[in-house]
Order: C-alpha cells, then sequence, then structure tokens
C-alpha cells in the first residue's frame, strides 16, 4: 500500500507565566513562516463583541497582525469566509494559524485547533498554562497533552532573580487571594513574574 504524502499538520504550544516571553515567541515563529511566504493567520481574544483587525504585541513592544474574536466559533467563521455559503466553495486553509492567549477563548478551541492540525495546519497557540493561584489554566492541559510540541517559557522573579514559572497577582499592592474572582470591578491590580518561593496567594477570606 502506498503511504499518502506528508501534509505537516501539527499542534505547537508555547506557555509559561506573564512576561516569559510567550507573545514574542508566537511573533517569532509566525514572522519566519511570513518571511518564506507561508500563508499565515493570526488570531487573538477580543475584549469587545465583534471581531476586526487587530495586533499581537509583545510586552516588548514587538507586534504582528491578527484578528481579534470572542470565540472558536468566530476563527471557524473567518477562516471559511462569511460570503462562503453564498459562494459554493470554501477558501484554501491558511499553512498557519497562530493564536495568542489561548486561555481566554471557549473549550471548543481544542478541538477546533486539532481538527486544523488534522487537516494539514501548523497551529501555533500561546497561553498560560497557569492562573495567577497557580492552578492550570481551564482547557490548557488538555492542549498541552494533546500537541506534538510543548514549549515551557520562564520569566524572571522580581524578588529573587531566580527562573519565574508562576503569575503574582497584587490587588492594591497585596498578594490575592485564592478565592478572588478572576476579574475584579474597580480594583487595582496588576501581575508580576515570580518563581515557586516568592508566589503568594492568601488563604481563602
Ligand atoms: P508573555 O506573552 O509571556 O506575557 P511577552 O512576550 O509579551 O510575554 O513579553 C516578554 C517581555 O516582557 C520580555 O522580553 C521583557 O521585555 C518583558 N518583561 C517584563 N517583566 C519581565 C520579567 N519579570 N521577566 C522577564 N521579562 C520581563
Amino acid at each position: 500500500m502506498l503511504k499518502s504524502p506528508y501534509h505537516g499538520g501539527h499542534l505547537e504550544v508555547i506557555v509559561g507565566p506573564m512576561f516569559s516571553g510567550k507573545s514574542e515567541e508566537l511573533i517569532r515563529r509566525v514572522t519566519r513562516a511570513v518571511i518564506a511566504r507561508q500563508h499565515v493567520q493570526v488570531y487573538k481574544p477580543a475584549l469587545d463583541d465583534r471581531y476586526h483587525a487587530a495586533a499581537v504585541a509583545s510586552h516588548a513592544g514587538r507586534t504582528v497582525d491578527a484578528v481579534a474574536v470572542r470565540s472558536a466559533a468566530d476563527i471557524r467563521a473567518h477562516l471559511t469566509g462569511e460570503n462562503a455559503l453564498l459562494v459554493g466553495e470554501l477558501p484554501p486553509l491558511p499553512d498557519v494559524i497562530g493564536i495568542d492567549e489561548v486561555q481566554f477563548l471557549d473549550a471548543d478551541v481544542v478541538g477546533l485547533a486539532l481538527a486544523l492540525a488534522d487537516q494539514g495546519v501548523r497551529v501555533i497557540l500561546a497561553g498560560l498554562d497557569l492562573d495567577f493561584r497557580a492552578e492550570p489554566f481551564g482547557f490548557m492541559p488538555g492542549l498541552l497533552a494533546r500537541a506534538e510540541s510543548v514549549e515551557k517559557l520562564t520569566a524572571i522573579c522580581t524578588v529573587c532573580g531566580a527562573p519565574a514559572t508562576r503569575s503574582q497577582r497584587l490587588i492594591g499592592g497585596q498578594p490575592a487571594r485564592f478565592d478572588d474572582p478572576v476579574v475584579l470591578v474597580g480594583a487595582q491590580e496588576s501581575y508580576e513574574a515570580r518563581c515557586r518561593v516568592h508566589h503568594v496567594v492568601l488563604d481563602s477570606a
């Protein structure tokens, strides 16, 4: 029996705490593909309720064009083209699809990423593996397990300079509590990269 040709589709995941360079690494991989004249499409979660042109930006200021989306379904709609049903044919899939901050999309993005990889797309996802409590972030463990390649990046601990694997959440300068909501309306909050020793989560109130 003849082997079918290798189509190159696979899933790459880039994880680590805030400031570990996930966006930088996604931008680096995507830019190389663009230079090699591959067809590349990048997505990121939208803060508002429509998808629109946007950019993925690293904390150091590098950017790459992206489309802001609210959901995995938005990505599917954007890929198939909103007029595809009228025209009757689907546009070809990109060679490479990147998604930044993937942990903020819905869990359907896991199935979408796998389906795209099955169809020959190189899928590159960047996101937080842990939340501010250092608990696994939503559906991320399932993505990591299913990926062909996982790169776990570290930042630098702002207290001691050790490799930082965790995102310290501070509210009014104090460590957040375990049961604090993920979004605290009106609270002045910030994040720092911290190592295991200097990452602090206060007990529930
Ligand atoms: P991520 O997407 O993981 O949040 P980015 O790619 O946006 O990370 O930003 C990484 C950049 O953040 C670094 O190159 C550096 O300029 C900056 N940075 C700020 N704080 C730190 C830190 N504590 N450790 C490492 N880099 C940091």
